[in-house]
Parts: structure tokens; C-alpha cells; sequence
């Protein structure tokens, strides 16, 4: 998915934006705990193309009290990172020399950049707006993202710049891996390790995203490639905002992998950062593997790994079905251990329930905990099927889809797994309904 960067000082509007046009993605039946709130992405939709939104408010560095030197570091990474940049100015504020310093770096990217001005009241006398043309970025596109004035205009304009699609890459029998987390969890030595043991076929092969390279090994006679090990082993040059904006190149990776190996740090638990990155492989219904890095700095007794793994459990609610292995990258210690349960998990996200199976297992469930009800429907449902994998997809026929719960679903995600496995995998739900 391609990925859209809104830039601007602070107040233009950034965030205000961001929401409307994210707008009111209809959560499906499906709780996401701890990983909606105070998100810096969010994918949106327009005209039929998905694409990535990213509010660089988010990562305003309270700390420092130079804004113009803040801006322009995240107006960096965003030429860096993304592959549009919207350029939000404040047409009642007018022209600032801020303004003029992020143009400045932004007419150096051969990206698109689409000019952004914001708060504007009235668009029958844009004649406010003819300042802007001096920032050398073509005519300013006059919005309002508090009223939602005009912002349809803006998305047609974005979707006609973005890059085409481009189709699933890799090869059908190989595991593509992303090596996601934090920075400094251990990413890096990670891929070394995995690289060392292993034999490396080759590296380097440029993907079909702009600066990724890829490097495939294998093991055991079973393929497998390291998705953007670039990513992984460049470390920015601005080193300060790192912490927050890697994370947008660790979203392009699971775009692109069917196993993230989410990376946690043993010394450091289970941050907010943690819970963002492994929540976005949940979302996108990837497999996912949790290793616990560094364990070898970890004074330990018989229960360490047991309370680390309840914690674990409690801030990835989320995530409960991913398995949890405790490494040192540094050491090599049980690598080979995460590489199995790659296997395991890439497997059990391609697993199919036959229809009859499946069947039975839900009137069984139904029969043990009736569906939920109303006044006077109760919810039945009438039929069942499997309609995909990667992630095992369920479709429920049912008579009233407006009275299932997600606690309900919850359930039946859990005889799923009790009776199948689906190790690894998120399991989604669709309903249908039907008389
Ligand atoms: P990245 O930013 O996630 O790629 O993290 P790095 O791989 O660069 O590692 C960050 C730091 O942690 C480096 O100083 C590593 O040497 C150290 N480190 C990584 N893995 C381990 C580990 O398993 N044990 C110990 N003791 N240190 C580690």
C-alpha cells in the first residue's frame, strides 16, 4: 500500500485532516484493543485505492522548542519514507517563513506533493491563496478539514498521484518474513543471526518497492525471504526521530510478508510503540511470531519466562494467538526455535476447514452457548463456510447479522482454535445474512 504523509507546522490542521479522511471507517466485527487510540496511521480509501495516512503531528517533539528545525526534520523523513506528501498551509494564517523552509526541501523530492490549504472559509474568494503560489509548488488546493469542504477534490487529486499498483511479488513456495519492531530491540542483530546460520541464496535483489532489498536464504530445503532487510540494517541519519517514524517502514514490510516476527525487548516489556507495530500485523491478518530479544540479559528463575509470557498476553490481547519464543540474537539462542514456528504459523494461516467440519463444529458451539438474542429474535445461523486463508476467513450465514456480538465471535474464534490450531494466524469473521 502506498504511503501518504501529511507535513506542515504545528496547528495547520494536520490531525484534523488525518480524521476526515480517514473518516468513518466501519470497524468490522472486530475489537481492537489499546492499538486504535492515538494512532499516527490509519488506511483509508478513496475511489477504489487503499493507501496508508500518516498525521506527522503525531511526532511533534515537545521537548525541543525549535519548530522550524522539528518541522523540517519530519518533512525529511517524510520524503524518506512516503510516497506522497500532502503539504498543509493555513490560508488564514497566511504565508510563514516555516512554510517557505518546508518548500524549500519538499521542491528537492522528485515525489508528488500536493499543496494544502487549509481553513479556508469561503471558496467562491480564494484570492488569499495567491501568496502560496510562491512556494513553487503549483496551485494551493483549498480546503476545509474542520467543515470536510472540498477534501473530496483533494482525494481525487491524491489518488491520481499515487504510485500504481503493483502486484504480489515473491515466489509461490517462499515464506516472506518481516523482521518488525521498535528501534534497537534487536531487529538487526536478529536478521544476522538468521543469516548467519542459514544458507543466504542471494542478497540484495532491489523489490518493487522503492528502496526495499530483500534477501533470501534457505533452510532445510524450504525458502524463505527476509522482506527489506535495507530498512533493517540502514539506520537513519536523523537519529532523534527515528523512534516514532520507523515505524512506517516496519508497516511497509508486513505489507509485504506473510510472518512478522514482531521483535520485543526482554529489558524493556511491552511499550505503546509495541503495541502499535504488532496491532498493524494483527489488522492486515498477517501470522505473526513474537520473540522476546535479548533474553540473555535477563536475571531469570523458573517462572521468568512464564510472567514475561503473561504479560505479554495481557498487553497484546489482541494478539493472544502468536506464539512467544525468548531468543538472544546476540547469542543465537534458539533462533532456530523462531524459524520453526515461522514454519508452523505460515502453514497454519494456509489451513482450510471443510465445509461438513466446520459445520459441525458451530452447531456443537451453538448448541453449548446459544447466540445472542433481543427482545423477541434471537440470532441463528444458518450455514457456515471458509471463504479464504492467509488469514482463515469465516463466512456466517445468519438471520439477523445486527444482534451478533463480539464477545459471540470471540467464542467461536476459540472452539476454532480449541478443534483446528490456527497457531499464529488472526482468524477474521464475515456475515452475510439470509432469511
Ligand atoms: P534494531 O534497531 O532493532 O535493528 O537493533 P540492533 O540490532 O541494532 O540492536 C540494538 C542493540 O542491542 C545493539 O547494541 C545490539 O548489540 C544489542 N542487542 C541486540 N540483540 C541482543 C541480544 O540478544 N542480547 C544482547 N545482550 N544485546 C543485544
Amino acid at each position: 500500500k502506498p504511503i501518504v504523509a501529511i507535513v506542515g507546522r504545528p496547528n495547520v490542521g494536520k490531525s484534523t485532516l488525518f480524521n476526515r479522511l480517514v473518516g468513518s471507517r466501519i470497524a468490522i466485527v472486530e475489537d481492537k484493543p489499546g492499538i486504535t487510540r492515538d494512532r499516527l496511521y490509519q488506511d483509508a480509501e478513496w475511489a477504489g485505492r487503499v493507501f496508508t495516512l500518516v498525521d506527522t503531528g503525531g511526532l511533534d517533539f515537545v521537548e525541543s522548542g525549535d519548530i522550524p528545525r522539528q518541522v523540517r526534520r519530519q518533512v525529511e523523513l517524510a520524503i524518506e519514507e512516503a510516497d506522497v506528501v500532502l503539504f498543509l498551509v493555513d490560508a488564514r494564517a497566511g504565508l510563514t517563513s516555516t512554510d517557505e523552509d518546508v518548500a524549500a526541501l519538499l521542491r528537492r523530492t522528485s515525489k508528488p506533493v500536493l499543496l494544502v490549504a487549509n481553513k479556508v472559509e469561503n471558496f467562491q474568494r480564494t484570492g488569499q491563496l495567491v501568496d502560496f503560489f510562491r512556494l513553487g509548488l503549483g496551485e494551493p488546493i483549498p480546503i476545509s478539514a474542520a467543515q470536510g469542504m472540498n477534501t473530496g477534490d483533494l482525494l481525487d487529486r491524491l489518488v491520481s498521484v499515487l504510485p500504481p499498483v503493483t502486484a504480489e511479488e515473491g515466489e509461490p513456495d517462499t515464506i516472506r518474513i518481516a523482521v518488525i519492531g521498535r528501534p534497537n530491540v534487536g531487529k538487526s542483530s536478529l536478521v544476522n543471526a538468521i543469516l548467519g546460520e542459514e544458507r543466504v541464496i542471494v542478497s540484495g535483489i532491489p523489490g518493487t518497492t522503492r528502496d526495499a532489498i530483500d534477501t533470501y536464504f534457505e533452510r532445510e530445503g524450504r525458502r524463505y525471504m527476509l522482506v527489506d532487510t535495507a530498512g533493517i540494517r540502514r539506520k537513519s541519519r536523523i537519529e532523534e526521530a527515528i523512534e516514532k517514524y520507523s515505524v512506517i517502514r516496519s508497516l511497509r514490510a508486513v505489507d509485504r510478508c506473510e510472518v512478522a516476527l514482531v521483535v520485543l525487548d526482554a529489558l524493556e516489556g511491552v511499550t505503546d510503540q509495541d503495541k502499535r507495530i504488532a496491532g498493524y500485523a494483527h489488522e492486515e491478518g498477517k501470522a505473526s511470531v513474537l520473540a522476546v530479544n535479548k533474553w540473555d540479559l535477563v536475571e531469570k528463575d523458573t517462572r521468568t519466562s512464564q510472567r514475561f509470557t503473561e504479560l505479554i498476553r495481557r498487553e497484546l490481547a489482541f494478539m493472544t494467538y502468536a506464539p512467544v519464543v525468548f531468543i538472544s540474537a546476540l547469542t543465537g539462542k534458539r533462533v532456530h526455535r523462531l524459524l520453526e514456528m515461522v514454519d508452523l504459523v505460515a502453514q497454519q494461516q494456509c489451513l482450510r476447514i471443510s465445509t461438513s467440519e466446520l459445520n459441525r463444529l458451530i452447531r456443537d458451539a451453538v448448541l453449548h452457548n446459544p447466540p445472542p438474542a433481543d427482545k423477541n429474535r434471537r440470532l441463528k445461523i444458518l450455514y457456515a463456510t471458509q471463504g479464504g486463508v492467509k488469514p482463515p476467513t469465516f463466512i456466517l450465514f445468519v438471520n439477523y447479522p445486527e444482534l451478533m456480538h463480539f464477545s459471540y465471535l470471540r467464542y467461536l474464534e476459540n472452539q476454532l482454535r480449541a478443534a483446528f490450531g490456527f497457531e499464529g494466524t488472526p482468524i477474521r469473521f464475515v456475515l452475510r445474512q439470509r432469511d
